[in-house]
């Protein structure tokens, strides 16, 4: 079967198979309330100055694992097995770039829909909380939220007009339109999508991983399932 049909295939699930249209939702549940959990439970009474360099640091760290994540699921072109639907979802947005309007907080809460990984993040760092110095949760909990921070970053480089999300960009502390828009637009380059600070680092990366591209692999299965969809 051609790759085509797979990824055909594989959205025909994602778009009516009962678990594929409902496990965004529950993702997005439990990496929203273990957010909740882990800044209730939180020993906010022990921070220091020192937790500024620690937020920075997972600011960093956000944007460059986000950015190494997408590389990955841009890159994967395996639509049969059972995570092959959201392989496929996954790879939507190079043909729809521009996402629905929706409120900034439903999108924070939404997006995080497809960040499977994050939820089993979240789990073990619940679990683990307690047994671990206020200074390392803190970092941990801050990468979570930068990381679901990201994905709203990203919509806002497709969607927003807003003024103070434009001095954000303009700042180079949102992703600005400009700098997102190569990834659309050239082949396996500036993953990142928090700020992309760490794109120099994750291009490197991409160029030696992934040597084919997106271009005439995934974006070419995918392309005849959005002829005149987008
Ligand atoms: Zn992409
Ligand atoms: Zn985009």
């Amino acid at each position: 079967m051609s790759k085509q049909e797979q990824y055909r295939r594989a959205m025909d699930k994602y778009e009516h198979h009962v678990v594929y249209r409902n496990i965004g939702t529950v993702v997005a549940c439990v990496i929203v309330v273990l957010q909740a959990v882990c800044i209730a439970k939180l020993s906010w009474s022990s921070a220091t100055l020192a937790w500024i360099p620690l937020f920075i640091l997972a600011f960093v760290l956000a944007d460059f694992v986000n950015g190494i994540i997408h590389m990955v699921m841009d890159n994967t072109d395996d639509y049969t097995s059972i995570v092959g639907p959201l392989v496929a979802a996954f790879h939507r947005h190079h043909h729809i770039p521009r996402y629905r309007d929706r409120p900034a907080l439903v999108v924070f809460f939404a997006e995080n829909g497809m960040k499977n990984w994050l939820a089993v993040y979240m789990v073990v760092l619940v679990a683990t909380m307690s047994h671990l110095p206020a200074a390392v949760a803190f970092t941990l909990l801050a990468f979570s939220l930068l990381s679901s921070t990201a994905e709203l970053s990203h919509y806002f480089s497709h969607n927003s007009t807003n003024r103070l999300v434009h001095a954000l960009q303009q700042a180079r502390i949102l992703l600005h339109p400009d700098h997102h828009w190569v990834h659309h637009k050239a082949d396996n380059t500036h993953y990142s999508f928090l700020n992309g600070m760490t794109n120099p680092l994750v291009n490197f990366i991409a160029k030696r991983a992934y040597p084919r591209g997106y271009v005439t692999t995934t974006n070419a299965h995918s392309s005849p399932y959005y002829q005149g969809k987008s």
